[in-house]
């Protein structure tokens, strides 16, 4: 079930691709396995896939417990820093660093276990009050602080979009984040890289490709519902 759900993503993924004159390559699909068993990630990991985002640094820690393979973990989530000890290291790349505060810890977490964090800033991008992300004003000043960190790299932005009935909602989102992006980019911050757009789920992921999404983010479309509210 979950490989048919895969390919089906897969499809529709190449196909927004196609549509807006984008290589496959340039999107990374992470198939969001949050609260679903090691079980379904192996049957996805027979078939090729790489990419999981996990939002919870135990659960994180313990699939990673049950599935020795290599795989790519995105750490998707918001993290409290006393948790940042599970995912410095298992994570490839943590994609939700919303304030100096969670840098810091970061930082020294990674610098305790002599590793290089890569990371994303993540942005409110629609000012919601029950959102996580750093507001879009402040983004600068908090990648520029993130950027002086000796153990850490900024490889990019992510956001996640309000939920909508129509995805076509939140296409002025994806291009306010693409805007934000290449306005960091010309400011020529040392050692920030603005290489990677995190947006896009399992209701909008096809509009965030077109304004230009680097990683798409997918639960639900791969998995099926959730039990728990996550
Ligand atoms: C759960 C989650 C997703 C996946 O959501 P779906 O709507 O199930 O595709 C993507 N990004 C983040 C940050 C999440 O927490």
């Amino acid at each position: 079930m979950v490989q048919e759900n895969y390919r089906e993503v897969e499809a529709r993924v190449k196909a927004a691709c196609e549509r807006c004159g984008r290589k496959r390559e340039e999107v990374t699909l992470i198939a969001v396995s949050k609260t679903k068993p090691a079980e379904q990630i192996r049957e996805l990991a027979a078939i090729g896939v790489r990419d999981f985002g996990e939002n919870k640094a135990q659960e994180l820690k313990e699939k990673t417990e049950q599935i020795p393979e290599a795989l790519n973990w995105h750490f998707i989530g918001n993290l409290q820093t006393n948790k940042v000890k599970y995912v410095v290291g298992r994570a490839c790349l943590i994609h939700s660093v919303s304030s100096l505060h969670l840098a810091e810890a970061i930082q020294k977490e990674a610098k305790k276990k002599n590793l290089f964090c890569p990371v994303l800033v993540e942005v409110n991008i629609a000012d919601e009050e029950t959102k996580s992300g750093i507001r879009e004003e402040d983004a600068v000043a908090l990648v520029r602080q993130v950027a002086e960190m000796p153990n850490l790299q900024v490889r990019g932005l992510m956001a996640i979009a309000p939920p909508v009935e129509d995805p076509e909602e939140n296409r002025l989102y994806f291009r306010e984040m693409r805007r934000l992006a290449a306005a960091l980019d010309t400011m020529g911050i040392p050692g920030v890289r603005m290489e990677e757009l995190s947006m896009g789920m399992t209701g909008d992921f096809e509009v965030a490709i077109e304004e230009g999404a680097t990683m798409v983010r997918v639960g639900t479309a791969i998995f099926g519902e959730r039990k728990k509210p996550s």
